[in-house]
């Protein structure tokens, strides 16, 4: 049986300087450049999560793993703050990981491994795997209706931080956030108020990043593109290097010595904007959906 090491294609190197292992809630961690882990879970009647959590811990560790050996042992040796962290980790599983560009290098190696799709062709493939549906479950969320799991959450922090709800109020103002804004209610509160690890560990404040990882990627994709005009064709044919390498030489190799917002602004020469995030939405749902 083919086996189809995605990780590896796309630049995390798992021999040598990083292992992947399993856990409830997907998450990396690293001691320095050299020792970067990640982990992913799995669904016995669903490939995706871990097949997309997996490439997205890959981001996180891509990144990890190409922070310059300079920066090795200082404060300055990692990401450079989350926001711009899940930029990475969901430029990976969002915008490359569920392109065209990708599956049709690796849905026929993946087809070899799941009997199961041995009949499914790969515009069905790709339309199931960005099929945008309400959700409770923000990690399993498509693109579309991610954001609005996150605006939930950073609108819920905010009044408890600002202490205009009590922490009783939470579940009851879960759900109604989530009949407003998704149309769907959760009936427990691992579906619901409890399915996140942040809060329960001290992480607010946090939720945010991910959103803002979706601008700060569209508009460093956006660059890439100019950059390397013909990245899809590497895609299609299996070839991250020069992706991987030139967000290596672009972002990853300043760590953390620049902030997000320096950061932007150097690699793309302009400010954070949600323009790039909206462009690429509307254009990739729109051929999806003929809307
Ligand atoms: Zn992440």
């Amino acid at each position: 049986m083919y086996k189809v090491s995605i990780l590896g294609h796309i630049g995390y190197d798992y021999e040598k300087r990083g292992r992947i292992d399993v856990s409830e809630h997907p998450f990396t961690t690293n001691f320095g450049n050299k020792d970067v882990r990640i982990t992913t879970k799995y669904d016995t009647s669903d490939f995706r999560p871990a097949i997309f959590s997996m490439i997205h811990e890959g981001g996180h560790g891509i990144y990890e793993q190409n922070i310059p050996d300079e920066l090795e042992g200082t404060s300055l040796g990692s990401g450079a703050l989350m926001g711009m962290h899940e930029s990475q980790s969901r430029f990976y599983e969002n915008i490359l990981g569920k392109s065209m560009e990708f599956w049709s290098y690796f849905y026929p190696k993946f087809q070899q491994t799941y009997k199961e799709l041995e009949g499914v062709d790969i515009i069905s493939f790709y339309k199931a795997i960005n099929y945008v549906e309400p959700s409770l479950i923000r990690i399993d969320a498509d693109e579309l209706t991610y954001s609005l799991h996150i605006i939930i959450r950073y609108e819920i922090e905010k009044l408890l931080i600002n202490s205009d709800i009590n922490l009783d109020d939470v579940p009851g103002l879960w759900n109604e956030k989530y009949k407003e804004y998704l149309g769907v209610e959760p009936k427990n509160y691992a579906d619901g108020v409890l399915q996140d690890v942040h809060w329960a560990g001290g992480d607010f404040g946090y939720f945010p990043t991910y959103a803002l990882g979706n601008l700060y990627g569209a508009q460093i994709f956006n660059k890439l593109k100019k950059d390397i005009p013909d990245w899809n064709k590497k895609i299609y044919s299996g070839n991250f290097v020069p992706i991987t390498k030139w967000l290596k030489e672009n972002v990853h190799k300043y760590g953390a010595t620049l902030k997000p917002a320096e950061l932007i602004k150097k690699v793309t020469g302009e400010e954070l904007s949600a323009k790039y995030f909206i462009d690429y939405l509307n254009d990739k749902f729109g051929k999806l959906y003929g809307v």
